[in-house]
This record gives structure tokens, sequence and C-alpha cells, in this order.
């Protein structure tokens, strides 16, 4: 009796969470929403560029001042536009949203 009904909740539990994703799942295009979310949050005055350690001359061009991560070969990052310094997209996006100036020398944006 306390066995069958352990069971039958955990099917009725399991089929209701299936069925929410697969509503979701109708309802959403996960992909389309990234590039929506992405492109209204990138500033305009950040432009995006794949990294390539080869190309990247200067020595502070090598990781982002904001987490202190280095870059990955060929991983996307943002560049200041102004100033040309190098900021992992997301943290830049992050940083200018609190103070509108570059975190490595200071130009204002
Ligand atoms: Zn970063
Ligand atoms: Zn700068």
């Amino acid at each position: 009796m306390d066995i069958e009904r352990r069971r039958r909740s955990q099917i009725s539990r399991e089929s209701t969470t299936t069925r929410v994703v697969r509503e979701l799942r109708l309802h959403v295009n996960l992909d389309e929403v990234d590039g929506a979310l992405h492109n209204a949050v990138l500033p305009v005055n950040v432009k995006e560029l794949i990294y390539e350690r080869s190309k990247c001359k200067n020595e502070n061009d090598h990781d982002c001042v904001i987490c202190l991560e280095e870059f990955q070969e060929k991983e996307t990052i943002g560049v200041l536009e102004p100033c040309k310094h190098l900021f992992h997209t997301y943290c830049i996006t992050r940083w200018l949203f609190k103070k509108p100036s570059c975190p490595t020398c200071r130009h204002p944006l």
C-alpha cells in the first residue's frame, strides 16, 4: 500500500517535469533567446573579436583585468573601441553597466 503510493507519486512528479520541458521547447527557441539577449546587452563601444595570442603584441593584452583570467585561443572577446583594451565581453558588459569608463586606463565612455 505504502510502496504503491510512493511509486505513484514518483511517476506523477516525473511526468510533470517532462511535460513542462516539452511545453518550454514548444514556446521557446533557446538559441534565439540567447542571440537576442547577447545583441541587446553588448555596449555600442565594445566590438567583438576572436582572440589570437600571436596577433596581440602588447603584454597586457593576454588577460582580462576584470576577472584576471587569461584569454583562451580563439575565444570571442570584446575590444573597447576608444582605447583598444581587451576584456571578456561578459566582463566588460557587466562592468560598463556599473561604471562608464575603461577598467584598465579609466578612459571615459
Ligand atoms: Zn574577464
Ligand atoms: Zn582602456
